[in-house]
């Protein structure tokens, strides 16, 4: 299917494989509702993600400010959950934001733009690091293009948050 893709529902706990612990915490999403994912290449994408943070978050935009939806860019991955002997897919968002707390529970909806690479196998813990923090870098790079914006280029897309 063609890009963007979207999908949305309560951020659930992961298998806490430490990601919060690399440094890298990814917020993991239920798939039932995103039946497209079943036909699309496992691996690294880009996109925006939009948060209803509850009311004493320390990260919610301040209330009186209309215009300022919780929208931050993001990184994801999708692939095959090892747990469900690799049956079931799994989506993790990494946002490109340090929260003061977290936000298990909360409504996010996903844009996704663009794909950046396929999944890889790892040596080392520091060879993956490496890689996450350059598809980082590729995903910041991209969300700020005019075209990517979602406040600008994805005018339209963004009615969905
Ligand atoms: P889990 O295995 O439960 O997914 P993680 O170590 O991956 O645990 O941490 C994910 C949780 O961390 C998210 O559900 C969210 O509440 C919180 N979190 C804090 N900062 C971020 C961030 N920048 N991106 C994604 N999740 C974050
Ligand atoms: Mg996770």
């Amino acid at each position: 299917p063609p890009y963007p893709y979207k999908m949305e529902g309560k951020v659930i706990s992961g298998f806490g494989r430490g990601s919060k612990e690399l440094g890298i915490p990814t917020a993991n999403l239920p798939v039932d509702n995103a039946p497209w994912i079943a036909n699309v290449p496992s691996g690294i994408y880009f996109g925006w993600a939009s948060l209803a943070l509850p009311a004493d978050h320390p990260d919610r935009p301040p209330q009186d400010d209309s215009s300022s939806l919780a929208v931050f860019p993001m990184v994801m991955s999708i692939g095959y959950n090892p747990f469900y002997k690799n049956t079931v897919r799994s989506a993790e968002v990494h946002i490109l934001h340090s929260f003061a707390r977290d936000f298990y529970d909360a409504h996010m909806r996903l844009l996704i733009l663009g794909f950046i690479r396929e999944e890889k196998d790892y040596d080392s813990l520091e060879a993956l690091i490496q890689d996450i923090n350059f598809d980082c870098e590729v995903a910041r790079k991209s969300l700020e293009r005019e075209a990517w914006r979602w406040d600008k280029g994805r005018k339209e897309d963004a009615e969905w948050f």
